[in-house]
């Protein structure tokens, strides 16, 4: 007997998500020096860590031995400060992901709906899959996410709806009044999750956290992997009811952030210098892209936040041959767009060589 028969049928069902790939892989594999390579395949921070995250996170390491604060105490604690909550409504994750799965552990069985977008973060898709849930997926005209169709959607085996605002991959956001009319029409045994990864990226953003405040069933997410520059510590936190708050902290391991993270994390926040400088260069980039695809007549998906979505044709071709040339995009297929690319803002001179690139592999595409 094949042991996948003996394994839980849901983990045997799931696609392992496809991250981007990494540069040291893409080094190895093409003989060449990672130096030379160009990443902008997982809308990391092209201007790299907060500095004031490295000295805090540097001086952390000297107490490595010990155990972390498995509660987060101190970073929670600033985090509840800095957005009017207790401390009882502020869960760490390991990443922003994780709380996506602490969420899924506590809410879903195999008789529960999950609702998402159809070109939402795949991570839902994949975390209704292994707790065998359903997973209902609301058209999204335009890409941008339908609210009204997403409310309309909902059952009484609804337990979650995923909001990811920007959206992932396509760079869209809703807005506020979209947001209250959804709001107003959600009954009270679902929990709604607004997934603001890229929350600091936009100029007007929606205020959700309200819905936190009055009590609703809202979890926030938001994560230091982007805007902070923090992807490589894993860590990301939720903004909560405490009633919610309270049972994703059952379902967490006990360490589940480390103490490096959590130093890092808290110096981060308050960073507000290196949020306004990767803010600054992200909308350069955002502008610089805009405007190349415009002159070269190719469809992109306006963005708010610090990647684009862009039509190219054979999106798994281009990204192979743009990879053979050191520059690692994201290709969509996994999101049913093989026509389309991730591209991640990066530093304008990395900004240039993708697109330069990009340029030569369409221009062989063409003539082949
Ligand atoms: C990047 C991203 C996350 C968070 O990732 P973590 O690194 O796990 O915090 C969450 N949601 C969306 C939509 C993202 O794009």
């Amino acid at each position: 007997m094949a042991i996948e028969q003996s394994a839980n049928r849901f983990v045997c069902d799931l696609v392992a998500y496809e991250p981007g790939k990494p540069i040291e892989e893409t080094a190895r594999e093409l003989g060449l020096d990672p130096a030379e390579i160009v990443k902008v395949a997982s809308n990391e921070n092209p201007l790299g860590p907060s500095p004031l995250a490295k000295a805090a996170m540097r001086s952390a390491l000297e107490d490595s031995h010990i155990y972390p604060d498995g509660g987060g105490w101190k970073l929670r604690n600033a985090i509840a400060q800095r957005f009017d909550m207790r401390i009882s409504n502020v869960v760490l994750g390991n990443g922003s992901n994780e709380i996506i799965e602490l969420l899924c552990h506590s809410f879903l069985n195999p008789d529960a709906e999950l609702i998402a977008a159809e070109h939402a973060f795949v991570v839902y898709k994949l975390m209704a899959t292994l707790f065998g849930a359903k997973y209902v997926e609301v058209p999204d005209p335009g890409f941008v996410h339908d609210l009204d169709a997403m409310a309309d959607a909902i059952t009484a085996n609804t337990r979650l709806v995923f909001i990811a605002n920007p959206n992932n991959p396509t760079g869209t956001v809703v807005g506020q009044e979209e947001i209250d009319r959804f709001m107003a029409r959600v009954p009270e045994h679902v929990v709604v999750v607004f997934d603001e990864a890229y929350h600091e990226f936009l100029d007007d953003a929606p205020d959700v956290l309200r819905y936190v405040r009055e009590g609703r069933n809202v979890c926030v997410l938001r994560t230091c992997s982007k805007i902070h520059g923090l992807a490589a510590l894993r860590i990301g936190y939720g903004l909560c009811s405490e009633s919610i708050a309270g049972i994703l902290q059952k379902a967490r391991q006990p360490f589940n952030t480390n103490a490096i993270a959590q130093a890092g994390a808290l110096a981060a926040l308050e960073d507000d210098e290196h949020v306004l400088r990767t803010r600054e260069i992200n909308r350069e980039g955002l502008s610089f892209y805009e405007a190349a695809f415009h002159a070269r007549g190719l469809e992109f998906v306006p963005s708010v936040a610090n990647f684009i979505l862009v039509k190219v044709g054979q999106g798994d071709r281009v990204f192979r041959e743009m990879l053979a040339q050191g520059v690692i995009i994201r290709a969509m297929s996994s999101y049913k767009l093989p026509d389309w690319v991730r591209i991640s803002v990066g530093t304008p001179a990395q900004n240039a060589r993708c697109l330069e690139v990009l340029d030569r592999v369409l221009a062989d595409i063409a003539a082949s």
